[in-house]
């Protein structure tokens, strides 16, 4: 299927005018789909697979800006450690601590973006708010006995249900923001809550008017995904 160039500009544009980062989902679609988008100068680009990701790295130019979005085990930061522009999923300090590890490892440091449970549905993955006050509350403890010199919290990301009911996705987002608000009021040095990321092909509109930095698109622009094979 090929790359939707027209939506592709007309989504830029409109989030240009908005200073909104587009993170264009490319899981599941090809190095010649995602090398259509680069050529026209797209660079950040989003994942939520680890081994697919490590090998698109690969094969694909070392200036991608690769942001890991899905949900990820903390046995597997190793693989993605030494490259990964941007971690949105971070759901536990056990992860954070990981995730600084492997920066020290690697000798860089990496960002990451605390997940919010803001849905409705079980199954989304994510922080309640007293998990997320538990975390940013303790991380100066954490930094002043130096565990996290190598990771460093940007920000906030969630995921709205699956719904129709806009009201609902808009109720959803505004939590979010609320809690963005909060927390970007308090700094240390190793978390500055200034990225704010929620928005889908099917309510990045909403995700915006109601203050997302960060939208994450994948099928408006590569057109619709197949399902993964089962393998
Ligand atoms: C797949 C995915 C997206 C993009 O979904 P679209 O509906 O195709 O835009 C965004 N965020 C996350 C976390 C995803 O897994």
């Amino acid at each position: 299927m090929p790359v939707d160039k027209e939506a592709y500009q007309a989504i830029v544009k409109e989030l240009n005018q908005k200073k909104v980062t587009l993170v264009a989902v490319s899981k599941t679609k090809s190095v010649e789909e995602i090398m259509e988008l680069y050529e026209l100068g797209h660079r950040d680009f989003g994942e939520n697979y680890v081994q697919e990701l490590t090998e698109k790295h690969f094969i694909l130019p070392k200036d991608i800006r690769w942001h890991f979005i899905g949900h990820l085990q903390s046995k597997k930061v190793k693989y993605i450690g030494s490259f990964v522009h941007l971690i949105h999923g971070v759901d536990s300090l056990k992860l954070l601590l990981e995730i600084n590890k492997q920066g020290i490892k690697n000798k860089r440091s990496i960002n990451c973006l605390l997940q919010v449970h803001i849905a409705r549905e079980e199954t989304k993955f994510g922080l309640s708010e007293e998990e997320l006050d538990e975390i940013l509350e303790g991380l100066p403890a954490y930094e002043a006995v130096d565990g996290l010199t190598n990771a460093n919290v940007m920000g906030l990301m969630g995921m709205a249900s699956f719904t129709s009911d806009s009201a609902r996705v808009r109720l959803e987002f505004k939590y979010l923001n609320a809690l963005f608000d909060k927390y970007s009021r308090h700094e240390t040095h190793h978390v500055r809550i200034k990225i704010l990321s929620m928005g889908m092909s099917a309510d990045y509109k909403i995700a915006v008017e109601e203050g997302s930095t960060m939208v994450r698109i994948g099928s408006l622009i590569f057109g619709e995904r197949q399902p993964r094979p089962v393998l």
